[in-house]
């Protein structure tokens, strides 16, 4: 593995050194599983699933860390799979679904989940008109259960679109007591007070993190990226890790420790830190 400074190649041995009490949080969609036109077709990277298994019993935990409905992603990473086969090594996978709103564990082996928040409803009755205004009439809705995303990756002119939809949204959202967050030609609307920064140290506390790895490629990842800078400043070793898919928002590449080259690029590191942590830290020396 190359890194990009003597810093960064210390702080992946700080890893290494505390696989053990390593927690490894991993997004899914442009993180594990390839950038498709088709949302409902983001399948896990094929060589994902044998290598977490490996990983597995070597570090604390697992989580996959989503925007996605937890079920969704369970089914498009068959997570309830390769859960089964942690949970009889005697370790744990965690899905976080919705931003950290769901949680499905294969110890548990069902999503946990709050009600919808207040306002979605009517919300969602607005979004047509507001499409409609936005030149968007024909953008993707997905009722999530927990928010709604809008998808322009299919229309005419998904940038326009977005462009042109992202300021109404922000507008409506704010009436009805939700939050925005954009992300690649899609914006979601959803309750306020959860995203990825409070899930991941929701999950260093549950799970008693002494080192934390997260590998993200977007906008909805960049709580997380800052919530481990802060873990490392309170003296836990942390790894922040942008997956780059080459038209990811630059705020990530600037916030990461180490920038990869998408999905196969974060298979490759984990790859590499089985091996190193396989082969004991002393070989990083
Ligand atoms: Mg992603």
């Amino acid at each position: 593995m190359e890194f990009p400074t003597p810093e960064v190649a210390a702080q992946y041995a700080d890893l290494v050194a505390a696989a053990p009490d390593l927690v490894v949080g991993l997004d899914f969609d442009g993180t594990l599983a390839p950038i498709v036109e088709d949302p409902t077709q983001a399948h896990i990277h094929p060589d994902a699933p044998e290598l977490l298994l490996e990983l597995a019993p070597l570090v604390r935990g697992i989580a996959v860390v989503t925007g996605r409905p937890a079920r969704q992603a369970l089914a498009l990473g068959d997570l309830d799979v390769l859960g089964a086969q942690v949970a009889e090594l005697g370790r744990e996978l965690t899905v976080l679904g919705q931003y950290g709103n769901e949680r499905w564990t294969s110890t548990e082996r069902r999503v946990v989940s709050p009600r919808p928040p207040h306002g979605l409803a009517s919300f969602v009755r607005e979004v047509p008109t507001l499409l409609r205004r936005a030149g968007a009439a024909d953008a993707y809705v997905e009722l999530k259960g927990l928010a709604v995303a809008l998808h322009t990756r299919r229309l005419e002119d998904p940038r326009g679109s977005f462009a042109r939809m992202l300021p109404l949204l922000e507008d409506a959202a704010q009436r009805h007591g939700l939050s925005v967050e954009p992300g690649r030609l899609v914006v979601e609307v959803r309750a306020p007070g959860m995203h990825k920064g409070l899930a991941v140290r929701g999950l260093a506390e549950r799970l008693d993190a002494g080192a934390f790895l997260f590998a993200g490629d977007d906008l909805g990842d960049v709580e997380a990226f800052n919530e481990l800078h802060a873990m490392r400043e309170e003296g836990t070793p942390t790894l922040v890790v942008c997956s780059d898919g080459g038209d990811g928002p630059e705020v990530l590449t600037e916030l990461a420790d180490l920038v990869v080259e998408g999905p196969d690029g974060v298979l490759g590191l984990l790859r590499g830190l089985v091996e190193d942590i396989k082969a004991g830290p002393s070989t990083l020396a």
